[in-house]
């Protein structure tokens, strides 16, 4: 089986576009529906017919682009069954634990609650790439707007399971700022540290700081390291000793300050 290709594309101000496409069975998706132009154009470039609509959840600079699309090309949409209501257009219902195909890759469903109430992430395990919509951004994750930070603990650890080597690309730019961020709490980490200095260099020249893979994100992400001391410490929970720290409560506290950073 020949690798899955990937194209990825800057849409609105600060999102990305993602075209899959299966060479052998001339199947292609789009992840999510940022900006109805910007995709078309990609298509046309790439001489890709688009097929299908992978909806990560229902937000406007994701699924607003759906009906213009579907209406275009005729494609299939797939999106979160916990959400149906408010994707428009969608087809089919996917929920955890499903498994679908692009031709002859896997596609794995994931639900992950937090950012929205449905949520969800697609993994292709044989190509070793997921794409995560708003659930975790380099350095980052999505803001809580309908689910309570238990939730999005409990969608990231999911995440985490994964193998370090995935290459996971996340629907925005935000990068930057997220390092900023992840240096207020946790100063030492040198991984870090080198990390915000090399995405210093890539924005200074527009380069895209995405895809990032798991093992990075483990290493520099603060959403990913409620275990850190230096993070317990620094967000107030308490002196960094204490094994039994509630991991849920350090990371409520890292999202509640980078809300307001
Ligand atoms: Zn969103």
């Amino acid at each position: 089986m020949m690798p899955i290709e990937i194209h990825m594309f800057p849409c609105l101000n600060d999102n990305y576009g993602f075209l899959l496409h299966d060479k052998e069975s001339d199947l292609t998706a789009t992840v999510d529906t940022p900006e109805v132009e910007a995709i078309m154009e990609a298509l046309s470039q790439k001489g890709w017919t688009l097929t299908h609509i992978f909806n990560t959840h229902h937000h406007a600079d994701h699924a607003g682009g759906n009906l213009a699309i579907k209406a275009a090309t005729g494609c299939r949409i797939v999106g979160p069954k916990a959400d149906a209501a408010r994707i428009p257009g969608i087809d089919e219902l996917v929920e955890e634990g499903d498994e679908f195909f692009l031709g002859d890759h896997p596609v794995r469903v994931l639900d992950t609650p937090g950012h929205t109430r449905g949520h969800v992430v697609y993994y292709l395990p044989e190509d070793e790439v997921a794409f995560v919509g708003d659930t975790l951004f380099a350095m980052g994750c999505g803001r809580l707007f309908e689910g309570t930070p238990e939730q999005m603990w409990s969608s990231l650890q999911k995440l985490m399971k994964w193998p370090d080597n995935t290459v996971i690309y996340c629907a925005h730019e935000y990068t930057q700022d997220n390092a900023r961020f992840a240096l207020s709490i946790e100063p030492n980490n040198k991984a870090l540290v080198d990390r915000a200095r090399l995405v210093d260099i890539a924005r200074a020249i527009n380069e895209p700081t995405i895809p990032t893979t798991l093992g990075l994100e483990k290493s520099t992400n603060p959403f990913l390291r409620p275990t850190s001391q230096e993070i317990a410490i620094n967000v107030g929970m308490n002196d960094g000793n204490n094994k039994d720290t509630d991991l849920v409560e350090v990371f409520a506290r890292i999202r509640a300050l980078k809300d307001s950073f």
